[in-house]
């Protein structure tokens, strides 16, 4: 009997017993414990991975938004006209504002006593005087709004509304006034390399891509009014 049955059971193969080696069972036994922390510790760096892609999307969405709304028209940042009672007449047709008049006074001296002769040709503008230089030469020459604006600010938009801005000539070389050729005289050498002292900067350099050059162009930045009046343009993206 005992036999037979042998023979009608297919072979069944011993089952084998697979022995782990110890080392690699202590192992899992210590990931097994560990796998919790593990967890943790994956999920904590995922989260501030999360988080450091999220906060650099939104500098680059806060960078972008300051680019589309620094409220430029054509490359020319807003300024307001000065208030009346803080424009000093300091020639015959020329007002700046009282902050920057003693600086401009004293840096013209100064220059004088080098044998530089500045001569100030525009300071002060109010925004209908701007209204009229933009759109009647623009009308006049026959030029589109964005090249217009190349060489002269759109009414509002003018550095001179704040009576900080000066244009300067060299009184030796008036042929060079408003020209880029200003930048080879004497009195545009010595700026350059003095202006600062007395706190004037030039406000269109070679670099600026809306704007076109204006060696004869400067700006105050000696006085904390000065200073918030051209903030925007100060701050670097
Ligand atoms: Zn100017």
């Amino acid at each position: 009997m005992e036999q037979n049955k042998d023979l009608n059971q297919p072979d069944i193969p011993l089952a084998k017993r697979i022995h782990f080696n110890n080392s690699n069972s202590i192992l899992k036994k210590k990931l097994l414990i560990l796998s919790p922390f593990l967890f943790l510790l994956f999920s904590f760096l995922a989260l501030r991975l999360i988080r450091k892609i999220e906060i650099v999307a939104l500098d680059n969405l806060n960078f972008q938004d300051q680019i589309n709304h620094d409220h430029r028209i054509l490359g020319h940042l807003p300024y307001a006209e000065i208030p009346k009672e803080k424009l000093v007449l300091i020639e015959p047709n020329i007002e700046v504002h009282n902050d920057m008049r003693d600086s401009l006074l004293k840096m013209r001296d100064e220059a004088k006593k080098d044998g530089i002769y500045l001569v100030f040709l525009s300071g002060y503008r109010s925004i209908n005087l701007q209204n009229e230089i933009f759109y009647s030469l623009k009308s006049f020459r026959n030029q589109e709004a964005a090249e217009r604006a190349r060489v002269s600010a759109p009414p509002g938009y003018s550095e001179h509304s704040t009576g900080f801005a000066i244009d300067i000539g060299d009184a030796t070389q008036r042929e060079t006034d408003f020209e880029i050729e200003f930048e080879n005289t004497n009195a545009f050498k010595w700026l350059i390399k003095n202006a600062a002292k007395f706190h004037f900067k030039l406000s269109f350099t070679k670099n600026n891509k809306y704007i076109d050059y204006e060696p004869w162009h400067w700006r105050y930045e000696g006085s904390i009014e000065a200073l918030k009046v051209f903030e925007s343009s100060n701050r670097k993206f």
